[in-house]
Order: C-alpha cells, then structure tokens, then sequence
C-alpha cells in the first residue's frame, strides 16, 4: 500500500480513536508513532518511532495526534509540517455536524459528538465522546474537550484551553459571549458561568478560580 496513517501517542486515548481512523480510512494501513514505546504491538497494530515511521516506504504518509496534552500536539504538529506529513483528520461516523460549521486541519470528533451550526473551530481540536458545541461558538486552535463536555452557545473558547469531563459552559449572548481564555483548564464537572481569564484553572458549580496552596 502506498499510504499509511500514523496515530502520535501509542497510549490511551490513542487506542480510543484507532477504532475510528479504521473505520474511516478503510484499505489504509495503520501504524502508532511514539517517542517513548517503540518496536513492539499495540492492539495489533505496530508502534514506530517518528524517525522510523519517516522512513517507511509508503510515499503518502498522514499523521493523527491523539495527545491530550496541547502544547504537545503543538510541537509535534510543527514537527511533521517541515517533514510535510500531512494531518487525517477523524470524524466518528455517528458523529453530527449540522450547517456552517468551520473546522481547521487534524480534528479528532470522536463518537456521540455534536458540533450544532455556525460555529467555527481552530486546528487540532479534540472532542472526546459525548461532547457538544452549540450554535455561534468560536473555538481556536488546539483546543482539547475531554468526555462529556457541554458547551453551549455564543462561547468563545481561545487557543490551548482544556475542558474537563463533564463540564457544562453557560451560554452566552451575540453581543457578550461566554470566553474562556487562552489555556484556561475547566475542571471536571464544573459549571461554568462567567468568563475565566486566560491561564487559569477553574473548578466547581459554580466554577471557581482554583488556588493552589
Ligand atoms: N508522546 C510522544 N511524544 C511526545 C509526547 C508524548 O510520543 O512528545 C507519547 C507518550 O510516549 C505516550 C503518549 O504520547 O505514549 C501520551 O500518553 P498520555 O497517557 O500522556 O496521553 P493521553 O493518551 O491521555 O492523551
């Protein structure tokens, strides 16, 4: 075969999503790529190193991150720019999208997820199972929605910004949206009602700043 797809990050949520890279990129031969597990199996598919992986022979070479962490997928995505390994982008098939809906190379919308309509989403956005994105939502690049997340409409969600398992974000209005800042964690199961400013973890119903002792 002449291409292969690589999942970066042979760990747990990288088996979550290679069920659904199967399904979608049928006749397409599957591979892990890790910098720290290499040279053995995982759920029977092999585990390369990235250099390994470069040196396989396909010619067509795509890359899916299934790393939580974003500042990880950012480096790694700079990484396979310059070695032009292109991103798959994966899309569970019971997964909705309804109209204008805007997304940017190499997102994840695992299974159960629902992006509603206008709403216009950054790069490698991860949307883990069961989450949702209401109308007029404007997320920015590597953001990262564990399970479960509800995110409601006329939010605004900015680059790097974690949102836990379970956390329900209020919606906001056209003219004063809900913003979530740059690389702010929402913990698990908080509710979040206000804004939260850039850097900051937020935790509770309703959601909190998050002092650290
Ligand atoms: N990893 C990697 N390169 C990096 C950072 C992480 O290959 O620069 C791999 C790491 O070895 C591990 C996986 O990515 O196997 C990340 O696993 P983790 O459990 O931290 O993340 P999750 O699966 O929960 O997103």
């Amino acid at each position: 075969m002449q291409k292969i797809i690589g999942i970066y990050g042979a760990s747990g949520f990288g088996r979550e999503i290679l069920p659904l890279v199967r399904e979608q990129y049928v006749n397409t031969e599957l591979c892990f790529v890790d910098d720290g597990l290499v040279d053995s199996k995982l759920n029977g598919y092999p585990i390369y190193s990235y250099q390994d992986f470069l040196d396989l022979p396909q010619a067509d070479k795509f890359i899916v991150f299934a790393i939580a962490n974003s500042q990880i997928r950012e480096s790694l995505e700079a990484k396979c720019k310059q070695d032009n390994i292109k991103n798959a982008p994966v899309q569970a098939s019971n997964s909705i999208i309804l109209d204008q809906v805007e997304i940017g190379e190499g997102s994840i919308l695992c299974h159960f997820t629902q992006l509603t309509s206008n709403i216009k989403i950054g790069k490698q956005f991860h949307a883990n199972i069961y989450s949702y994105v209401a109308h007029d939502c404007v997320i920015g690049d590597f953001v990262t929605f564990a399970p479960k997340v509800q995110c409601n409409g006329n939010v605004h969600i900015e680059d790097h910004a974690y949102i836990g398992t379970g956390a329900i974000i209020k919606q906001g209005t056209p003219d004063k949206p809900l913003t979530i800042g740059r690389g702010a964690i929402v913990g698990m199961g908080a509710v979040v009602t206000k804004s939260v400013p850039a850097g900051v973890t937020v935790i509770g119903n309703p959601a909190r700043l998050l002092v650290r002792q």
